[in-house]
């Protein structure tokens, strides 16, 4: 039995509904649909109430055993050297890591070569890496609780960021086209408010609306996205703020929802200080926020 409770709770703070009355309205739609699973109907229930019935990110300490459809996001600690099995009499290609997040940590056996490749290949101890329709399961070797990536699930690695500091602040006007991470200050004058959020199939890569048509909801993730303008005095140009930074950028406002927030943001002439990188797009600069914090003046 798969662990549905985030629905539930979802549906309650959207809705300021009791678990009662949200229960209450689960079985009433049962009764009307009596073919439903009840996970079903608590699906349709959430839309309903305008709640995106996706599963949540995991956290490692949140892991049971058997448990389906796991996404999370972690950094590797460790990857060990990939071995060879035999599974049902055939030989077969195996990867262990070791990952953690804030709150513990996990190790994965790997299946799919595409992904032990991958690893091998593209990423290092230390690197960030956002797993989806990972499985969990006990290892029967040491009784410990493990993640498995099967031909199902997919990853992406964010590289490690080397925190060193990039050296001091450039005009926008002097902002090119280029792999180095620059560092501006200015006044946020506008956050645009419509696609906050940027829903995507994981396994896929694509954006989608509610559900991927190959893979229904199983590798569905939910990632703020905000973009704005940031304005030095002399020039602007259009910055993106993706899911982490995005999160310290509303963190700046003491409102309480998202849209108030932006909108306090918005028109609130923050002077701020954000470390990017430039992307050019149909002709056009814009940064992507590594990182943000409110500017300092310095004594
Ligand atoms: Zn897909």
């Amino acid at each position: 039995m798969e662990d549905d409770g985030w629905l539930l709770e979802s549906i309650e703070k959207k809705t300021g509904m009791d678990r009662e009355k949200v229960l209450f309205l689960v079985e009433k739609k049962m009764n009307e649909f009596p073919s439903l699973t009840k996970n079903a109907a608590e699906r349709m229930i959430a839309t309903e109430m305008g709640v995106l019935p996706i599963r949540r990110e995991y956290k490692i300490k949140d892991i049971a055993e058997e448990i389906k459809h796991i996404n999370l996001t972690a950094i590797m600690k460790r990857k060990f050297e990939p071995r060879t099995v035999i599974v049902h009499g055939r030989n077969a290609k195996v990867l262990r890591i070791n990952i953690e997040d804030d709150t513990g940590s996990i190790g994965i056996t790997i299946w799919d070569e595409n992904i032990i490749n991958k690893i091998i290949n593209e990423s290092a101890e230390g690197d960030e890496i956002s797993i989806a329709n990972a499985y969990s399961r006990v290892n029967k070797f040491n009784n410990e609780i493990e993640l498995n990536l099967g031909n199902g699930s997919a990853i992406a690695i964010k590289k490690k960021v080397d925190n060193k500091p990039v050296d001091s602040f450039v005009a926008i006007k002097d902002v090119k086209d280029s792999e180095k991470l620059y560092r501006l200050r200015g006044f946020i004058t506008r956050l645009f408010s419509n696609n906050v959020y940027l829903v995507r199939c994981d396994i896929c890569k694509k954006k989608v609306d509610r559900v991927c048509d190959l893979h229904g909801d199983k590798a569905i993730s939910k990632i703020l996205m905000i973009s704005g303008i940031l304005d030095d005095g002399l020039s602007s140009i259009r910055v993106s703020f993706f899911d982490r930074s995005a999160r310290k950028l509303l963190d700046m406002s003491g409102e309480e929802d998202t849209i108030r927030k932006i909108n306090d943001i918005s028109y609130g002439l923050i002077h701020v200080e954000i470390t990017g990188s430039a992307n050019k797009f149909n002709d056009n600069l814009s940064i992507n926020a590594k990182d943000i914090k409110p500017f300092v003046y310095a004594l």
